[in-house]
């Protein structure tokens, strides 16, 4: 499978979009502001999001996708824990913020199908399959471990440390790719735990926990500090070898 960056920033600003992975045509992870990049047509050819959670800067540009191209026929599905489609359900697409377009144009012909996804639970893909993983983001959420016909990638999604990532990471055969965020700098370190998020002194040493062999990129950099959390990142040899930016328009094959 083709997974083509279409955001990966932890924010916005200067052509930067938050995150969303096209997989092939038909597939989202997650649907960030990198989605308003695609085209009509791109945007036609979506038939399936799986959402990591529910923070905006991850599902920000999905009810403007279903209001652009969305027709019922058929409904456009979004994968995700219970959890996340019942915020979801009750924070966005409620009328007040967006419709329920689980009930739009009509509830038997609907822009909008949920379909819930356990953590472990695999979904078939064309030509390949996706399961969700574990994260640890101080509400519910997951990654995602995605197995083409060539090799797999793991995207860790939002989180802070936690064993699961690196056990899937380290228990994958033919893990070619990890996509890993870490959203600040050392000196946010504070701001970073209270978040869930990862900083280089969290991140680095599961890093040296992961076998050798996999491709590591660095998603999900607040803006404006990119550059500091890649220097701090980048100031200890690994076994892993070089960290390196995710970046926008970044393809993989899988
Ligand atoms: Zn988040
Ligand atoms: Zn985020």
């Amino acid at each position: 499978m083709k997974v083509r960056v279409l955001g990966c920033s932890g924010g916005i600003g200067g052509g930067r979009q938050t995150t969303s992975f096209l997989l092939d045509d038909a597939f989202l992870i997650d649907a960030g502001s990198g989605v308003t990049r695609l085209t009509l047509e791109e945007m036609r050819r979506i038939r399936h999001v799986f959402i990591t959670h529910s923070h905006l800067d991850h599902i920000l540009a999905l009810p403007l996708l279903m209001d652009s191209v969305g027709t019922g026929a058929p409904p456009l599905i979004v994968h995700a824990i219970p959890e996340v489609i019942a915020a979801l359900r009750q924070h966005l697409f409620n009328w007040a913020l967006w419709p329920d377009f689980e009930k739009v144009p009509t509830a038997e012909q609907p822009f909008l199908h949920f379909a819930e996804l356990a953590i472990g639970e695999t979904v078939d893909l064309d030509g390949g399959e996706i399961t969700a993983i574990p994260a640890h983001h101080g509400r519910p959420a997951v990654g995602y471990l995605l197995r083409g016909e060539s090799a797999s990638l793991l995207f860790s999604g939002d989180t802070a440390s936690h064993d699961g990532l690196w056990q899937t990471a380290n228990g994958c055969a033919d893990l070619r790719y990890l996509l890993v965020e870490c959203s600040f700098c050392n000196a946010r370190r504070a701001v970073a735990g209270a978040a869930y998020h990862y900083c280089p002194e969290t991140l680095l040493p599961d890093l040296a926990r992961l076998k050798p062999g996999v491709e590591v990129w660095i998603s999900h950099l607040k803006p404006g500090g990119e550059a500091a959390i890649m220097t701090e990142l980048t100031a200890k040899h690994l076994p892993c070898g070089p960290l390196r930016a995710l970046e926008q328009d970044q393809n993989f094959v899988v």
